[in-house]
This record gives structure tokens, sequence and C-alpha cells, in this order.
């Protein structure tokens, strides 16, 4: 691994000489992360939400016959007139799974249904809205064209053909496919091991009581549901009081037992004072102001063989640079690739918005659907850092970048979608 320096993660922007722009902090933490080599073979159902460590290749055609994509009737198109209705004699039925059989010859046509075996002779299908039945014949409408509503064989997928890459996220549409070539086992990556704690000398886990000035940790479960979502293997390590003993204890166990770190609270300014000195005996971790808000501060580093994130404390801000930093990081680290990236485009905000120009602010939007089948954005009201219900009321980021002052009402943003993000 390259040697990190907190003097290559110094950096200067346009604004603040000692903020890290989201972007370079991005490309900094993504230059040290190797994917996971070990795989494992599953059964495709557990495969759901892996990541394929091989090439699916299809062993099979699909479609494996040329078969129709319509109910109607499988034609010769040299029998059809391209001006005038034609009867043809009906000589059988070609059902899916129940193929005719036999050749369809000059004046004759076969009754067929969709992903019936085309039968050998007829090149063409006419859906049966264009046709009349008559006692044993069959008259079409003029204007049929030769091949249509034929699907050939291995149209889709030819046999001996990448049906899916490694790197692949397994979604319900791949586990569907996967069965599609009769494969019932796939070769996928081992999953990650992500250990987490919350810091913090106020902080209470729930089933207890609040004593003056203590809080629930909610952090844990944030990240327990984005963690779990990803496909991660969680190891929850509770909260851990501020005491640098304790604290090098705790990172120490997580280091040893997971791939990744994560803690939240701890690196901000003043707290990170004690943080630093210890982390810095057990790995190499930078601590960075990051130009955005919520979640300026930051750490990254490693731990021994463990990649950390030091996350800020406040409940918005852990969730922020989750989903900007560290989602992708892991997807990388799963064996991704590529990773997909989170769904951002722009809508007309309806409200007026403040912001100050220097950084990147993620503000919560509500994204609606207008009556002329666009979308609008707004906020969703008072957006402080430890407002965690702006998180659950929203549905995506409103992205304000780094040169962007005050929004007037009507104006075009940028919007980054929240559900499926993890
Ligand atoms: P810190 O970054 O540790 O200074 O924390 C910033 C703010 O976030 C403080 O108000 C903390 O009380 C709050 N906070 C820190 N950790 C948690 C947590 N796990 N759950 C809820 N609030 C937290
Ligand atoms: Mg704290």
């Amino acid at each position: 691994m390259a040697t990190i320096t907190i003097a290559q993660a110094s950096c200067a922007d346009d604004y603040d000489p000692d903020s890290m722009p989201v972007a370079k902090a991005r490309a900094f933490i993504f230059q040290f992360l190797e994917p996971v080599r070990s795989t494992l073979r599953l059964p495709i159902r557990s495969a759901l939400g892996r990541v394929l460590a091989e090439d699916v290749v299809s062993p099979v055609d699909v479609p494996s016959h040329r078969n129709s994509a319509m109910d109607g009737w499988a034609v010769r198109s040299a029998d059809l007139d391209a001006a005038a209705q034609t009867t043809l004699a009906e000589i059988g039925a070609s059902f899916a799974g129940r193929p005719y059989g036999g050749r369809v010859g000059a004046g004759q046509c076969v009754r067929i249904m969709t992903g019936g075996v085309v039968p050998e002779g007829a090149d063409t299908v006419v859906m049966q809205e264009r046709a009349k039945a008559n006692a044993t014949s069959i008259t079409f409408a003029p204007g049929q064209k030769p091949g249509q509503n034929v699907r050939e064989a291995g149209e889709d997928l030819a046999r001996g053909s990448i049906a899916l890459a490694r790197g692949r996220r397994i979604r319900p549409a791949e586990l569907g496919l996967i069965a599609s070539l009769g494969i019932g086992e796939v070769s996928v990556y081992r999953p990650l091991r992500v250990a987490f704690f919350s810091t913090g000398d106020e902080l209470k886990s729930v089933g207890t009581t609040l004593g003056e000035g203590e809080i629930y940790d909610s952090n844990r479960y944030t990240l327990h549901g984005m963690l779990t979502r990803l496909g991660c293997e969680v190891l929850d390590m509770g909260v851990v009081r501020d005491d640098p003993a304790l604290l090098e204890r705790a990172f120490r166990e997580a280091a040893a037992n997971a791939d990744v770190v994560i803690t939240s609270g701890g690196v901000s300014v003043g707290e990170a004072d004690f943080v630093k000195p210890m982390l810095a005996k057990l790995g190499e971790v930078v601590f960075w102001k990051i130009a955005m808000k919520p979640g300026r501060p930051l750490a990254y580093g490693k731990i021994g063989g463990a990649h950390f994130f030091g996350l800020p404390g406040n409940p918005v801000s852990v969730m922020a640079t989750f989903y900007q930093f560290v989602r992708d990081a892991l997807l990388i680290l799963m064996g991704a690739h590529p990773v997909e990236p989170v769904p951002t485009f722009k809508a007309v905000c309806t409200a007026h918005l403040k912001k100050a120009p220097g950084r990147t602010e993620f503000q919560r939007g509500i994204l609606t659907p207008a009556a002329d089948g666009s979308w609008t954005v707004r906020p969703t009201g008072e957006q402080g850092s430890g407002i965690l219900k702006s998180m659950s009321d929203a549905n995506c980021f409103i992205i304000l970048g780094d040169a962007t002052g005050n929004v007037a009402a009507g104006a075009t943003v940028d919007v980054q979608l929240l559900e499926g993000v993890v």
C-alpha cells in the first residue's frame, strides 16, 4: 500500500485553505482500496446482494429455440399478399413447451402461442388481432412484414458469451438471468466485515435511562442499517467512552477483526486532540476538515490491515459522509466494478435556500412529482446536522456546489436520490 502522509492529504481550495473538497477526498481515499480476493460458491438465491467473483458465461442460447413473441399464427412470408387479405389452411398448433413438430408448407399456417417454437417452414408470426379464424382456415390482414414477431435462437444471449461480468452486484434481475441459463450456483466475493462503534461520554444505549446531559446513541443504528443494506457483515462494538485507553483497545480489537473500521464522533478539532496521537501509534490516519455541510470533520486511514473511517458525531453528518465517502469505498472493497453511481439529476427547487459559498451542502430534500410529470424539490425544513428527522423526511439530498450561494425559488438544483443508495 502507498504511504498516506498528512502532507499528501493537506490541500487548498479557493475558499478555505484548510479545507478539503469532497471530490478530492474521495479520490484520495479510493487510491488505497484493494478489493477483497477470497471467494465462495453460493446457491443463487443466497447470492442476492453479493458481487460476482467470475464472469457468468452462458452455457446455452437464449432463447434456446426460434419462438413466437405473440399469440397468433406462424406463416410463410412468401404466402402473404402484401396488399390484400390472404387465407391459409390451419394444420396444427404450437404452444409454449409443446411444439408442432411438423413442417408448414405452401398455403398453410400453424396456430402459435407466445413462446411456442416457430415450426420449420414458417418464418413469420401474424398476431391474432390481425387475423380472422374461419372453420378450417385463417384469413390474414394485408401489410404483414416478413420475419415479424419471431425471436431467433440466441438472439438475447449466444451460447459462450458473457451474460454477467465479474464485479456485478447481484440484484433480483441477475438472480433471474442466472437461473434462466440453468445455472444454480455462482462464485461471489466473500462479504466485507465492518466493525463500528460510537464514541462519546454523553452516549447511552437504548434501554437505559438518560442522566443529565446524556443522549441516546443513534449513529450505531443508522450505520447498522446502511451497512446491512450494502451487504456487509457487521460487528457492532457498542459505545466507547472518550478515554484514550478504552479507545485504543477498541481500535485494536476492531482492526484485528474487520476489513473496515467505522467510528462516529471524536474527530472534530477539539476532540481529535487525544485521538490523533493514539491513532498515529496504531496506524496511518489523516484528519480532514471537508468543505461540506453537514459533515465537516472526517478521518481516513489504515489501522493494520483495516481501512478506517472516522465519521463526525452529528447524526446527519454520519449519514451524509457515509453516502458521499463510505458507500462507494465499501463497494470498491466488495469487488463491485464498476461502482454504480448514485442517481443524481436536476430538479426545480420550489423554495428559497440559504447557502454560503465555499463548501458543498447536502441539504435534505423532498422530491415530489408535479402535475406536468416533472419533479420538483423542496427542503425538509430545519437543516441542523443533529436533526435526524430531516433525513427521515427526505428522499434526496439537494446538492449545492462549493461556488453556489443562496438559491432563489424556481431555480434548478442538483438532487441525489437516497433510496437505493445503500
Ligand atoms: P462529536 O463529533 O463527538 O463532537 O459529536 C458531535 C455531536 O454529535 C455532539 O452533539 C454529540 O453529542 C453528537 N453525537 C455524537 N455521537 C453520537 C451518537 N452516536 N448518536 C447521537 N448523537 C451523537
Ligand atoms: Mg464526541
